[in-house]
């Protein structure tokens, strides 16, 4: 048994406790207990492992409910751009040049970049696929880290860069294999869906396929909406509906429907979406930094939308740091309602966890620290200049600490990080392995010159 003592414990529970000191214990994968206060001789005693978390928030891993992993080997490029032009100029040549080995490392690093800042669960959109081997290559990272990984294997059969274009008979069958290869490994930490990249990409025909066979299935959807304007316009002049209209009248919004930015959306759209319980993620800043727009977060968390949090793909975040997310989301929608009360850290902490539990498909299992559920924990440490004196635990971690500080990670009691060290794989070797890919790789899609 482990045994996690003298922390602060934010829960996330139905009733939002935190317990200034508490401890928990884990067997297994799962939580066995989590209480106030001191642990009592006997507890102590059956302990193989302690862990003094004495000047540490204990909380629950934070779920990225989307990005983009081979974007790790993009990030910077393109800087200053709109989407459009950041994806023609940058993201496609780049990644339609990218190999199997450039796409282990991208993954590797991305999801150790994840690990550090504190997400124990990564969805992950994975829509290259140069060879027909790449997309177990990120599932294999996945097994690698040891981090609960979902991926939303995306797809495009029209309106797209030729390398990434595939017919909807090969998307079904790609998938599938897929679905069958992954679905149950690891314990079923680690599972595939379906990933269409966003409606202008995407071919009716194809788009009806697979929401018949993602029922079949039993998998879910997850897809790029409303985005911009220019992709809600495409949609409204191509279908006469706004893309969420346009998923109703296709029966393709249920609650495992995830609907990735929702910038642009209108009332009957939000109402739409709450009530066929669709789960919405928001990525504020890829859409502060490509200059998107601002997702209405407070209506739709009015209207009881499921609203996680996401850094989407490092190429337009630029990094998958979940606790910057975090304050981010505070600030974004504070100065956008003009209302300093428009969130509270206590509500971007349950988007993250709680939703994004739900918007992962493991609601039960992930999101909070309970008795019975998975042991997916990390201890942020905030003994630190940037957070002293503390007042409250929730404000202190939400708008003092950083990705950096999060000093150890667990996914079903298991350590993927201690002590800020990486467990699984040597992270000063990869990183050197990282800069000399990302050299060639430049060269081969043209975008520097020697
Ligand atoms: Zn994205």
């Amino acid at each position: 048994m482990i045994l996690i003592q003298n922390g602060a414990i934010i829960t996330l529970d139905d009733n939002g406790q935190i317990f200034e000191p508490g401890y928990l214990t884990i067997e297994g994968d799962r939580i066995t207990a989590v209480e106030k206060g001191f642990p009592d001789q006997k507890v102590l005693e059956s302990a193989t492992e302690t862990i003094d978390a004495s000047h540490k928030i204990v909380m629950p891993g934070l779920v990225n409910a989307h990005t983009h992993l081979f974007q790790t080997f993009l990030r910077g490029l393109g800087d200053g751009k709109p989407l459009q032009q950041w994806l023609e100029a940058y993201i496609w040549p780049f990644s339609s040049k990218m190999g199997v080995y450039e796409a282990q490392l991208a993954a590797l690093i991305g999801l150790v970049e994840n690990i550090h800042s504190g997400s124990t669960a990564v969805i992950d959109n994975q829509y290259v696929h140069n060879t027909p081997e790449m997309d177990d290559v990120f599932c294999q990272a996945a097994v690698q880290t040891g981090v609960r990984y979902l991926m939303a294997r995306g797809w495009a059969d029209r309106n797209y860069h030729p390398a990434f274009i595939e017919t909807g008979e090969k998307i079904i069958e790609r998938v599938g294999s897929l679905i069958e290869r992954w679905n149950r490994h690891e314990s079923g930490r680690i599972r595939v869906e379906f990933g269409p990249l966003s409606q202008p990409r995407c071919s009716i025909d194809t788009f009806e396929k697979m929401i018949r066979f993602a029922r079949q299935w039993n998998v879910g959807i997850h897809m790029h909406t409303s985005e911009t304007t220019i992709q809600t316009n495409q949609c409204i002049d191509e279908t006469g509906l706004r893309t969420i209209e346009w998923l109703e009248s296709l029966n393709c919004l249920d609650e495992n429907t995830r609907l990735v930015h929702c910038v642009w959306l209108s009332d009957y759209e939000i109402e739409l979406i709450s009530k066929r319980r669709a789960k919405v993620i928001h990525c504020p800043v890829s859409n502060m930094i490509l200059a998107s727009g601002t997702a209405r977060v407070p209506d739709m968390l009015k209207q009881g939308v499921s609203v996680a949090l996401a850094t989407d793909g490092p190429g337009s975040n630029n990094n998958q740091d979940m606790i910057e997310t975090l304050k981010t989301t505070l600030l974004l929608h504070k100065i956008t309602a003009m209302d300093a009360m428009a969130l509270t850290p206590e509500t971007v902490l349950w988007m993250a966890c709680r939703n994004g539990a739900e918007a992962f498909g493991l609601p039960g299992q992930i999101g909070s620290l309970e008795k019975g559920k998975k042991a997916d924990v990390i201890l942020v440490d905030s003994f630190s200049s940037f957070a002293y004196p503390i007042h409250r635990v929730a404000t202190t971690l939400t708008y003092n600490l950083h990705g950096s500080d999060v000093d150890t990670v667990m996914v079903g009691g298991q350590f993927l990080m201690k002590n800020k060290k990486i467990t699984m794989l040597d992270e000063a070797y990869l990183l050197e392995e990282c800069e000399q890919a990302r050299k060639s790789l430049l060269k081969r899609a043209g975008l520097v010159s020697s």
